[in-house]
């Protein structure tokens, strides 16, 4: 069966989810959602019996209906192969008295992996049935996690390519060798002075520019985004709540249909909607947790009802969480309001017009009856990555932490609690070390990873470790006013 996607902020248009995956976001600036998702659940029993795998093809089966079974059984084999550390892919461990979703053991060593290993692939497929043999450029500015896994994700994909711009000078030694040493005939890399901010601006600006797109399309190319609003990326995420489930009723820790509960790191509201997508296909979630670090909008929002941006940005040890607006909250106010797409556009529009919005009694009654929440700010975080390791031998990153810390402080509700794992603890060598009572001043980011090796007695990973020697690929550095030329030339040089 075909599913249908249409904005947020408008049900008039609807198009194929393969479409949805090409077009990213709705030209109205609403994000793609499927009414369908809740009126169909997966059989809990037979997903309880499978792997990874084959979790995989059953979730992406019911959410993206467009895909055929061959396509979407080639895209999880190729996603999640020997690429990953393990081939359980995500397994599940002990924490105390609750239990630890590993969702790291990808080529980059974070969560981004599990979605952006699969985004090129379901891409390509999607380019292929499109038949106008359109080249894709995906298009990214990075503080430094996402468009490494951006990268190793499209490497090498056909049909497609990826451009990447990162503030030179302002990500982690270890992040900038990631990304300057990536491999692959379609990827191109370059640093910009300037900050962030100014990254992300000019890019916006390298979307919006008609006569770039003219001068693209007529060398066969377009521009795409690799952005966690895409539906490519939020739908392979669905698969490891099922996962986890599974994990733990085979092992005798649950009854098949008992509740349990999930405690998600959030930042733009991704990964934690994705288990309320879980939620929606059956699996029976009591609450999902939603940890915020010092940056608590979610915190407050889910506590009052009311969004309210405008507050100070802080810059915290869990950068990838450090995030005011989070995007994918579009999605869940979409389905909490019963697919009121009026509603949904007017509360979007004060949030752009107003910088805050205060949901109907009813939305907010169903947001608390799904969702928990709390936030811990970096010295409860540094707090919690010691005592984890003191007293229960574990060593977890900084975003990790901040789950744990919000669980911790929570009242027990007598179900079993998951709380994800976001990155390995050595992708954020530094501050796990200094948590752990070390002075970093002084040490680069290897010396770090040495340090915390011969504290712990742990292993970093190949892939972080391997980096001392790679060789360094991309010496590209640029102002802001070069990028576009950057792409174009990017573009040409890929798609030659
Ligand atoms: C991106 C990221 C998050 C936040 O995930 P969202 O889907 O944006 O909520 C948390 N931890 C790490 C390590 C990340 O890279």
């Amino acid at each position: 069966m075909e599913t249908l996607y249409h904005s947020t902020r408008n049900a008039s248009r609807v198009m194929s989810s393969k479409q949805a995956i090409l077009t990213g976001i709705a030209p109205d600036g609403g994000l793609f959602v499927s009414d369908q998702i809740g009126t169909q659940s997966l059989d809990l029993s037979h997903v309880c019996a499978q792997k990874y795998h084959a979790i995989a093809r059953l979730v992406l089966g019911a959410l993206l209906g467009d895909y055929t079974a061959d396509e979407i059984a080639q895209c999880v084999s190729g996603a999640y192969g020997d690429q990953w550390d393990t081939s359980a892919i995500t397994p599940l461990t002990a924490l105390g008295d609750d239990w630890l979703l590993e969702l790291y053991h990808g080529p980059t060593c974070a969560f981004k992996d599990v979605a952006l290993q699969m985004l090129p692939r379901l891409m390509s497929v999607a380019r292929t049935s499109a038949g106008d043999g359109k080249n894709v450029m995906i298009l990214t500015a990075t503080s430094g996690d996402t468009g490494k896994a951006a990268l190793e994700g499209f490497a090498d994909v056909e049909g497609t390519g990826v451009t990447v711009f990162y503030p030179d000078g302002k990500v982690s030694d270890i992040q900038r060798l990631q990304m300057v040493t990536q491999r692959g005939s379609n990827v191109a890399v370059c640093g910009i002075r300037g900050n962030f901010d100014d990254a992300q601006t000019e890019v916006k600006h390298i979307f919006a520019d008609a006569a770039l797109r003219d001068r693209l399309a007529n060398a066969g190319c377009v521009l795409s985004s690799a952005n966690s609003i895409n539906v490519g990326r939020l739908v392979p995420q669905v698969t490891y709540y099922f996962d986890a489930y599974a994990q733990l009723a085979r092992a005798g820790v649950i009854m098949v249909g008992e509740e349990i509960d999930f405690c998600v790191p959030t930042g733009n509201f991704g990964d934690v909607l994705a288990g309320y997508y879980a939620k929606l296909l059956g699996l029976p979630v009591g609450r999902l947790i939603v940890a915020s670090n010092a940056n608590n909008v979610l915190t407050d929002f889910i506590t009052t009802g009311t969004y309210d941006r405008r507050r100070t940005f802080h810059k915290t040890i869990s950068p990838s969480m450090d995030i005011l607006v989070s995007s994918n909250l579009e999605r869940l106010v979409y389905y909490l309001s019963d697919g009121d797409c009026d509603l949904v556009a007017s509360y979007m529009k004060d949030l752009a017009e107003k910088g805050t919005y205060t949901v109907s009694d009813s939305i907010l009654r169903k947001l608390q009856s799904s969702f928990g929440c709390g936030f811990a700010d970096d010295e409860a975080t540094r707090r919690t990555i010691r005592s984890t390791w003191e007293e229960l031998g574990i060593l977890i990153d900084t975003h990790t932490a901040v789950g744990k810390a919000v669980l911790d402080a929570r009242q027990h509700a007598g179900r079993q609690r998951v709380c994800l794992s976001t990155a390995s603890p050595y992708k954020f060598s530094a501050d796990v070390l200094a948590a752990l009572g070390t002075d970093v001043a002084q040490l680069d980011g290897f010396a770090c990873m040495d340090a915390l090796q011969k504290l712990t007695g742990t292993v970093a990973p190949t892939q972080l470790a391997g980096l001392r020697t790679a060789p360094e690929r991309h010496t590209d550095v640029c102002d802001q006013n070069e990028m576009n030329a950057f792409v174009e030339n990017a573009c040409r040089r890929v798609f030659a």
